[in-house]
């Protein structure tokens, strides 16, 4: 592979960080789906870098350099989906530990973290990140070893200083990783404003065509403890990505940057006209001057504020539910960061969490963004 490191992201995505087959000459990498490694007569592996599959895949390495070199990370690794990927991190901390998490985050994140630390017997603290100051307070007096943020939140587009939340976390002797899914390595670099782990699910914007799970992390320190630690507890326990699903990656990825900038256009241009819609109550997108860290956002994101959006409708529950059956362009389906705009109504999947009744999530994909708003204008007024 070509060292295409200092290159911009487009270049970086569209040439697959220089991956080609050597072998037949092709432009694109080969897949060898599953095989196990050649040794010589003398007992020697023909290659000391592939000796058995589970975590030794070449393809899976070219994934893993084009995402490192968009991250401007010196290490990243694919694990078969991004709770993978969570799951990998917090297992590093040994039983009694102490970590703390943002609060109404992805609710897969937050569910699974309660069970496991309860489990383990390892200290849960959960709190509001976007608050910078009751952020660093319960940091100095809970002193957890590993932190997530996830910014922006996913559904309410919070947005955290992940400079401050990095300060905060290493003063009080801690690890800070952040979520970054739904900004994707084009629109925000975490390790560059102090972040130790960046985490993304893959099936999401990075992939962006809904056929792929996947996870990812990625960090500036290959030498630390805790990165050692994932990487063998990648190697042993086996949570591996399939070598399909990271040719698929890599192909997905070519497109990223062209799809980032195109979605966010989008989606700013729908915040906008949901925000002057009599049938909307409130519109949460870090691209409008109205958004609380609005500011902050245009510092920490580079080139658009991503793919997801969440609106209230006037009305409550039944007013949201109604709008949602009457849209034909947008799914009806959770996920995001897709090429295809989807709808999601997540009072009903987690009716518990405080999310408000009337709140439509939308991943606005890369559809003509006309058609897009007449679909949402249809819909609010049908
Ligand atoms: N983090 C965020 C912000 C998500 O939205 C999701 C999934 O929706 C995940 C993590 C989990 O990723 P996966 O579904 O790939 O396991």
């Amino acid at each position: 592979m070509t060292d295409t490191s200092r290159l911009n992201p487009a270049t970086i995505a569209a040439q697959a960080a220089g991956a080609v087959d050597p072998q037949s000459g092709g432009v694109v990498p080969p897949l060898q789906m599953a095989t196990t490694y050649l040794r010589d007569a003398q007992y020697q592996p023909l290659r000391p870098d592939n000796i058995y599959l589970r975590d030794q895949s070449d393809i899976v390495r070219v994934a893993e350099t084009v995402l490192a070199q968009l991250e401007g990370a010196a290490e990243a690794l694919l694990f078969p989906s991004g709770m993978a990927a969570i799951a990998a991190a917090f297992r590093t901390v040994p039983n009694g530990g102490h970590v703390l998490v943002q609060s109404q985050i992805y609710w897969g994140t937050t569910k699974w973290l309660r069970d496991f630390c309860t489990r383990r017997g390892i200290e849960l603290r959960e709190v509001d990140a976007s608050d910078s100051a009751a952020f660093a307070a319960a940091c100095a007096d809970f002193r957890p070893s590993l932190v997530l943020i996830e910014t922006p939140s996913n559904p309410w587009l919070r947005v955290t200083d992940i400079e401050a939340a990095a300060k905060a976390v290493h003063a009080a002797g801690g690890l800070l990783m952040v979520d970054s899914t739904a900004a994707t390595p084009v629109l925000q670099k975490p390790l560059g404003h102090g972040a130790d782990l960046v985490m993304h699910s893959a099936t999401k914007g990075i992939n962006g065509h809904s056929d792929v799970l996947a996870g990812v992390l990625a960090t500036n320190d290959a030498n630390a403890a805790i990165w050692t630690d994932i990487k063998v507890d990648r190697h042993d326990a086996g949570a591996v990505i399939g070598p399909f699903e990271a040719w698929l990656l890599v192909r997905g990825m070519r497109t990223l940057p062209l799809r980032m900038r195109e979605m966010s256009r989008n989606a700013q241009a729908i915040a906008e006209f949901l925000t002057n819609h009599p049938q909307v109550e409130e519109v949460l997108y870090p691209g409008l001057p109205s958004h609380p860290a609005h500011d902050l956002a245009q510092r920490q994101m580079n080139g658009g504020f991503g793919p997801l959006l969440s609106f209230i409708v006037k009305g409550g529950a039944k007013a949201a539910l109604h709008a949602t059956g009457k849209l034909a362009l947008f799914h009806r389906a959770t996920s995001l960061g897709g090429v295809e705009s989807l709808v999601e109504h997540r009072h009903t999947i987690e009716p518990h969490t405080g999310i408000p009744e009337g709140l439509l999530r939308l991943s606005v994909g890369i559809e003509d963004v006309e058609d897009l708003k007449a679909d949402l204008r249809q819909a609010l007024e049908g």
